[in-house]
């Protein structure tokens, strides 16, 4: 049950804290002059935090009945990345070997300071990969009919996180687990035992305070930016925003998950200057694509097999087989 989950986005402390979040943002705005702040302050502060035309629009419900279908296919993707964790984690433990050959003794004694060194490898790993397939998912067009998915979204609450394709979720978590298992080698190689991360409940400290300082904040309509020096380092729940606009201006900005400076690096990274009203979803002119759960599943294989195979009919069929086929396969194997 994902709410009483610590590792899950949506755990309710996390949710508690967005909510004490929501709170300040909106005391803050209801400070400040008209035009320079979101129309819904001046309903009040529980008509801008539980406005029912998000809360209750029709994407919103969408994301609601989508987050229990998801449930019944997540066993499913997790003993697939199972299995390639341990994979990867073999792979990449022989090739050190091999490399620089097998080593009896240790270079580092696990201490204190390599497991700080860990905690942030793991966090930094984490991150990249995200930020990696989440390029990916924008700039390849296959990749990017399953990624539509999550842009579908017209308005963002919480459950939004979850609005994700499968193969969407699959890709990001295999790509993240290959560079976890190479932290994880790597650091088992140096230190002679097997490394472990500081955590909070069982989840790394760092991603931890990540989820704890508004994580939710960033699939909703609340405004919270950073200092611009901030939004160079972090990535602010107003930067993810951007990130779902539909104004031109913020295509293909903001792919970054807790550091912002991925995105600095590769030029990639919005900064807004101030509140900005935005509209979410894939384009002002098309209709949204996704109309029912149905679609959400089915249209990207179809998309997908229109780009590689446009004159076959059978495609769709023969993709979504292929894909039941891979995820179900992982739990066979375990
Ligand atoms: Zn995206
Ligand atoms: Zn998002």
């Amino acid at each position: 049950m994902a709410p009483l989950l610590p590792s899950a986005r949506i755990f309710y402390l996390y949710i508690a804290t967005a909510f004490v979040f929501s709170v300040v943002t909106y005391l803050y705005f209801s400070m400040r002059e008209e035009g320079a702040r979101p129309e819904g302050i001046s309903r009040g502060i529980v008509g801008y935090i539980f406005d029912p035309q998000i809360w209750f629009h029709k994407s919103a419900k969408q994301d609601y009945l989508y987050f229990f279908f998801n449930g019944l296919i997540y066993f499913g993707v997790v003993a697939q990345l199972l299995v390639s964790g341990h994979v990867f984690f073999e792979a990449f433990g022989a090739g050190l070997e091999r490399v620089f050959g097998v080593r009896e003794t240790a270079v580092f004694a696990p201490s204190l300071l390599t497991a700080i060194a860990y905690t942030l490898v793991v966090a930094l790993a984490t991150d990249l990969a995200v930020w990696i397939t989440h390029y990916l998912q924008h700039k390849v067009t296959l990749l990017w009919q399953f990624h539509q998915v999550h842009h579908s979204a017209e308005v963002l609450t919480p459950a939004t996180v979850y609005r994700m394709h499968p193969i969407d979720m699959l890709f990001t978590g295999i790509v993240g687990l290959a560079l976890l298992a190479l932290a994880f080698a790597g650091f088992s190689y140096l230190t002679a035992s097997a490394p472990k991360d500081v955590t909070v409940m069982n989840v790394n400290v760092v991603v931890f305070a990540f989820y704890l300082l508004g994580y939710n904040l960033r699939h909703s309509h609340i405004w919270v930016s950073y200092p611009p020096w901030l939004s160079y380092i972090l990535i602010s729940p107003a930067q993810h925003q951007t990130h779902h606009s539909i104004d031109a201006k913020h295509y293909d900005k903001n792919f970054g998950l807790i550091f912002a400076f991925w995105d600095w690096l590769f030029g990639t990274l919005y900064v807004p200057k101030g509140y900005e009203k935005l509209e979410f979803g894939i384009s002002r002119e098309e209709p949204n694509p996704f109309n029912s759960i149905t679609d959400i599943y089915l249209k990207p294989f179809a998309k997908a097999w229109a780009l590689l195979a446009p004159n076959s009919i059978a495609g769709p069929l023969i993709c979504l087989t292929i894909a039941i086929g891979a995820v179900f396969g992982g739990s066979l194997i375990l």
